[in-house]
């Protein structure tokens, strides 16, 4: 059995639900879009887990930079 860390990215295709796994699942949030997920994320790993390496911070730029790499392809 793995143990989940981080928060983990539920994104249907309404809305996104995040729940962090470094808080035992006791830590919900809902966002309508990405973005917004994305911020609250990160604003609660601020609060709760700083310092955390391979963190939010760290997918969020690989998959921003990926987003990009994407975008001068075309
Ligand atoms: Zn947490």
């Amino acid at each position: 059995m793995t143990k989940k860390t981080g928060i983990e990215f539920d994104k249907s295709d309404t809305e996104v639900l995040l729940v962090c796994h470094d808080c035992g699942g006791t830590w919900r949030a809902f966002a309508w879009t990405l973005a917004e997920a994305e911020k609250s994320a990160e604003a609660h790993e601020e609060r709760a887990h700083p310092g955390y390496t391979g963190g939010i911070r760290q997918r969020l730029d690989k998959r921003h930079a990926k987003r990009r790499e994407r975008a001068a392809k075309r």
